[in-house]
């Protein structure tokens, strides 16, 4: 039977989607995003986070880092069957039924998983589960046409308009997914743009009104923007990887104001989570 690569399930989760959700987040994803608060995500295989404070220094890992016998070394990535991951999410039925909630599918790139992705999402809806899949749509519109009928909800995140600066900060130009995204709006989807505004890097005026125009073409004038984070910086550092924005700042409430009224100029309704 066919399994998914999980790396973690958040439950009661308040950002992923509407009502209170749980989030499942499979590992492998066609993007490496300089902000990405997730970098346990990206690569496909399982992985170590080291962990310094515990670590015994007994040498034991030299051989193989899951002989760690400190707790030092954490094993990201488990392979669940998609009946074991539903165990999981029905745990928190009652709160979706109470919130207008349900769960997410989230990562690393969900559809990388698309056999999985598909059954995982088949078995919700049987269940009457209200399902979400976060997107960077970075797969062909085949894969997406696949889940079409499965997925009550799109959060589909757009980075840059611009595809070379999409590109330089993500590893991949954005022609396919901006093509995706106009498929999926064709195809009456209900989708939620997201965009996570990362300072100096994706919010210049021009980026702001190349966005909105995109999304005025699309017909689709809202817009929700995740300001950057810094969470996550200390997995770099447990996974030994560099981060490349370590210096910068997390946006105030006045610097996003700013931002925002660029947008609602352009008659975007702009909504802000997280
Ligand atoms: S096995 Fe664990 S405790 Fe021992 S050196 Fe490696 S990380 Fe440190």
């Amino acid at each position: 039977m066919v399994s998914g690569r999980i790396f973690n399930v958040q439950n009661y989760s308040i950002h992923d989607g509407p009502g209170i959700r749980t989030a499942v987040f499979l590992k492998g994803c066609s993007l490496a995003c300089w902000w990405c608060h997730n970098p346990e995500s990206i690569a496909e295989e399982k992985e170590y986070l080291y962990h310094p404070g515990r670590c015994i220094e007994c040498g034991l890992c030299r051989e193989d880092p899951g002989d760690c016998p400190a707790g030092a070394r954490e094993m990201v990535g488990t392979d669940m069957t998609p009946a074991e991951v539903l165990a999981e999410i029905e745990k928190d039925r009652i709160f979706y039924q109470e919130s207008a909630g349900g769960v997410t599918f989230s990562g690393g790139e969900p559809l990388l998983q698309l056999e999985f992705l598909k059954e995982i999402l088949r078995l919700c809806q049987e269940k009457d589960i209200s399902t979400a899949v976060d997107t960077s749509g970075s797969c062909s519109w085949e894969a997406l046409a696949e889940i079409l009928e499965l997925v009550d909800l799109f959060l589909y995140d757009l980075k840059f308009i611009d595809s070379q600066k999409h590109k330089k900060y993500t590893g991949i130009d954005n022609t396919l997914l901006l093509n995706n995204l106009k498929k999926l709006l064709e195809q009456g989807a209900r989708v939620e743009v997201r965009f996570p505004l990362v300072p100096g890097i994706n919010d210049s005026r021009e980026d702001l009104l190349l966005l909105a125009d995109r999304l005025k073409e699309l017909d689709h004038s809202r817009l929700t923007v995740l300001p950057y984070h810094r969470t996550g910086i200390d997995k770099y550092r447990k996974l030994d990887r560099e981060y490349r924005l370590a210096g910068l700042n997390e946006p105030d409430l006045s610097y996003l104001e700013e931002k925002l009224e660029i947008l609602r100029g352009e008659g975007i309704t702009v909504k802000i989570e997280g």
